[in-house]
Parts: C-alpha cells; structure tokens; sequence
C-alpha cells in the first residue's frame, strides 16, 4: 500500500477502507509517514470528506491507538465532557468543579487551543505547578478521592489524535466533520468515562457554522458513542459571540474563579448550567430540573469553588490563585479599542476574535510556539449592545505591543455595528441524545 495512492484516492472523492485508515494510522505513528503527506490527505479529507463507515473507522484507529483508561472500577457515575471548540469557552474550569461538587465522578480529557479555539490544557497551565500530564494511575486516584481530574493528552492515550491535531491546527484542516467527529470521540472513548456530554457549538466562532451543521455532527457522535455502549447526549450551542467577557488563558481563569463566586455573565453561566446539568441528569440518572436545582445549591453555597481549589492543589497547582486571582501576571501592554460610530453591535465574527487573541500572543501559530498566557481580550461591548462612538468596546492585553495597531484595527473590522438592535440569538439551539 502507498500513503500516495491513499492521498490520490481521497483527492478523487473515493472513500478510502478500513485497511487504508489502518495503513494511515499505524504509518503516522511510527514515523514512516511523514507530515506533508498526512497534510495532503487531511486537506483532501477536509475537502471531499468520509463517509459514516469512514468516521467510525478512523474513530477506531484513535481510540486503539494508545491505552484506554478502565474506569469501570469507579462505578456507573463516572463522566466526561467534550467542546467542539470556541472562543472564550471556559466552561469546563467552572463546570467541572460544579458537577463534582453534585457527587458525580468527572473523569475528563482536556485539548490544547486548536486555530482560533481555546483549549482547557493550556487555561489550566496558567496555574503555576499545574500538572495536565497524568498517568492513568494519577488521574484513577485523583476521580477516585476528590471526584474530579482532567488530563491532557498525555503519555499514550489518543497519541494519534495528538499528532493529528496538531498538525491540522496549523495546516487549515480543522474544520471537518468526520474529523473532528472522530478526533474528539476516539479520545472519549478512550478516556473511559460512562457518560459523554457533548458541547456542540455552531455560529461564527464555530467549526460549524449553522445550527444545523452542528446537529448533523452531534447525531454522528453521539451515535458513535451510544454503538459502543456509552451514555452521550450533545447539547448544540452558540458561537455566533465569544462566550462571557474574556478571551485569553489567564484572563479566562480568572473569569472562571469570579464566576464560580457567582458573579458570572450570563451567557456564561447558562451555557456552563445546562452542560452541568445534563453531566449530572445522565451521570446520576437525575432528572434534568432536580440536576440543575443541585448544580445551582453547590454554585451558591461555594462548594464549587472550594473543589476548585481542591482539584487545582489536588493537581500540584498552586491553589492560592483561586483566592486571590491578581497573582496572576499580567501582559505589559493595554490597548482600548474604540466605537468608530454610534448604534447597536449587530454582529460579532467570533472566529476572527479568536485569531486576533492568537496573533496577540494567546494561541500557537506554529506546533512549536509558546503560549503567553497574559495575553488576551477583554470584551466590554457584545452583540445587541447599545454603544456611541469612543466608548471603549474591548481591551487587548498583548506583551507584542508591535502587534497592538493591526489587532486592533481586525477587531474593529470583526465588530459589526448598524442602526438597528439584532434579533436575540439562541444560546441553547438544542439537545441531541
Ligand atoms: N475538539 C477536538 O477534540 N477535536 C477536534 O477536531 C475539534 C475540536
């Protein structure tokens, strides 16, 4: 078999056999194959896409690719939960402690940024000392004793998704249905968490774009999940803005610890409620209004931040940042971004906000480069907002200050804003389960 007739194959719309991904994944891991071939394959993927039998299979490939966690010692309440990615998306620092707080057993397997997105590994790395590289031994004992452990892609579980995402986050290939369906259910299942929630985002931030798109993704995987005897529901949400009022690592932490202490937006908090409560309803077969009722009781009687100091330390974190988050360095430079007219913010291109927080330092443009953690966004004005010309609609938090002019210019190309107040958006498009 030749990676070049593979490569071609997929060029011409072919769909390709379970020997061929088979050929694919073992030749990618071991190095035979190089990048630029994967690359050539993953563009032609992207482009022409794989079909049901096609997902399934590179899924396979994924999960065998490494270990596979056995939580069944932990019992029937063990649960994970997934993002397809977004901009501002730090539901799971306040989510998680949520859920764990209920008496759920949250087992979870975290990304880096991926394009634009932001992901939970390199958030948590702002903490000083946090360890998002767990062996399985570290990451059973740590659900085991205080209900919650999130590990990064470390050691051997999933190792082919970490090659794949890496290469796709800087080679435009990201936004494809069967490979995100199989990236992000290859390590689920190999996690080994029972219960899956699925956070299926669509909108201009989003891989997909329209709600439906996103349905059509969530049905794949939640299938894929349910034939392997998992309990997974996907809950479809927005995009069309970035989620709460920061972008950026520590800027999100930050965000995260101050919505834990209930002052959260409450785009956030709603997004991070309904995941929390289908995570609880499914993990400890709760009805969802009794689930949500528990998940708001640990939010207002502070055990959710208490178990987030505790997973923080529990990590070899340093926990006193969740008590007084101004140890947090912060970047050396702010630039207000200012309204150049008058009227509402009609629209928001949450995907161009993502890259402008990349370009500022937050994200890698390159496998190799390193994150800045201080840098960021700060988002003062969102959709629907009324605004005059001047007001400061966002601050950009950047250690590249020869950056600043030009992201500052994108972000105000990225802001949309007309005469008329926008028709409300859909936080929550639906459930599939
Ligand atoms: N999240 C993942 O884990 N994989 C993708 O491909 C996209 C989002």
């Amino acid at each position: 078999m030749l990676i070049y007739d593979i490569i071609t194959k997929k060029k011409k719309g072919l769909p390709l056999t379970d020997e061929e991904i088979d050929f694919l994944a073992q030749g990618y891991l071991n190095g035979e194959i190089p990048d630029y071939q994967v690359s050539a394959l993953l563009m032609a993927i992207v482009l022409n896409g794989m079909d049901i039998r096609e997902t399934v299979s590179l899924t396979r490939a994924i999960e065998e690719s490494g270990d596979r966690i056995d939580l069944s010692h932990l019992g029937d309440t063990t649960v994970d939960k997934h993002s397809t990615g977004g901009v501002g998306d730090k539901t799971t620092l306040i989510l998680a402690p949520i859920v764990a707080s209920v008496g759920a057993r949250v087992a979870k397997m975290s990304g880096r940024g991926l394009g634009h997105t932001g992901g939970t590994v390199d958030k948590l790395e702002s903490f000083p000392g946090f360890r998002t590289s767990l062996n399985s031994e570290e990451f059973d004992s740590r659900v085991m004793k205080i209900g919650l452990a999130v590990t990064g892609q470390s050691g051997n579980l999933a190792p082919l998704d970490k090659k794949l995402y890496a290469l796709r986050d800087v080679t435009a290939t990201v936004d494809s249905l069967p490979l995100i369906a199989s990236s992000v259910m290859g390590k689920k299942l190999a996690s080994g968490a029972r219960s899956i929630v699925l956070d299926v985002k669509y909108g201009s931030g989003a891989f997909m774009k329209t709600p439906e798109e996103a349905t059509k993704l969530a049905r794949i995987m939640v299938d894929i999940g349910k034939g392997r005897g998992r309990r997974v529901s996907a809950l479809i949400t927005s995009m069309e803005a970035p989620l709460g009022r920061f972008v950026g690592n520590i800027l999100e932490v930050k965000e995260a610890i101050d919505a834990l202490r209930g002052r959260g937006a409450t785009d956030l908090m709603e997004v991070c409620l309904s995941l929390a409560t289908e995570m609880v309803s499914l993990s400890l077969s709760m009805s969802r209004e009794e689930a949500r009722t528990r998940c708001l009781g640990v939010l207002e009687d502070g055990s959710a931040l208490n178990k987030l100091r505790q997973w923080i330390a529990a990590q070899g974190g340093d926990g006193s940042y969740v008590d007084d988050p101004d140890l947090f360095p912060r970047a050396s430079v702010t630039v207000p971004v200012t309204a150049e007219r008058a009227g509402y913010i009609t629209a928001m291109d949450t995907e161009a906000i993502g890259a402008i927080s990349v370009a500022l330092g937050g994200g890698r443009v390159k496998k190799e480069d390193a994150i800045d953690y201080t840098a960021g966004i700060e988002i003062l004005k969102k959709t629907a907002d009324r605004v005059e010309s001047g007001d400061v609609i966002a601050i950009l938090h950047t250690n590249k200050p020869d950056a600043a002019e030009d992201c500052s210019a994108r972000y105000k190309q990225a802001v949309s804003i007309g005469e008329e107040s926008p028709a409300p958006v859909r936080l929550i498009f639906g459930t599939v389960s």
